[in-house]
């Protein structure tokens, strides 16, 4: 009996944590979403200038001058508002667009979305489900598995290094 435990003790700890660990830390579970609200001159002291511009006025970055279009490191992307964990660079994609692009955000219950008709189009907007912060939009014409773009504004997001 000793020894049968030994050799599960052996075994154990002969496990190498790394085989196990996923490449990216994501939050297992959606997060308990709680609307976070605030006025526009609080988010106006909380956010710089061109973050309150997209986050709250629904802007859009110009397509190649954000700092995450062409950024390929390991983590996650949070609201840049709220800190609500969004993207995945897992489900980071390159869609050739100038703005960092998904397939699927790490929890639907993250985003939200709305119809937005601005600019003479009909585009679904997303936004982050705690703050409400305009993130982008998403389109149908993404890559597998989902076949979702989720076309992002650099600004909206700020990466977090996978530890
Ligand atoms: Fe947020």
């Amino acid at each position: 009996m000793k020894f049968r435990c030994l050799i599960v003790i052996f075994a154990l700890g002969c496990t190498p944590a790394e085989a196990t660990k996923p490449a990216v830390d994501l939050p297992a579970k959606p997060a308990k979403v709680e609307k976070l609200t605030r006025s526009n001159e609080e988010w106006k002291k909380l956010l710089t200038p061109q973050q309150y511009e997209v986050l709250r006025e629904q802007g859009t970055e110009r397509a190649f001058s954000g700092a995450l279009w062409d950024h390929h490191r390991k983590g996650v992307y949070k609201c840049a508002a709220c800190g609500l964990e969004l993207f995945s660079s897992a489900d980071k994609f390159d869609s050739g667009t100038g703005w960092p692009s998904y397939t699927r955000p790490v929890h639907a219950a993250h985003v939200e979305s709305d119809v937005d008709l601005s600019h003479g189009m009909k585009r679904e907007e997303v936004h982050c489900a705690r703050c409400g912060g305009h993130l982008g939009h998403v389109f149908d014409d993404g890559p597998p598995p989902t076949g979702r773009r989720f076309c992002i504004n650099s600004v909206s997001l700020v990466f977090e290094p996978a530890k």
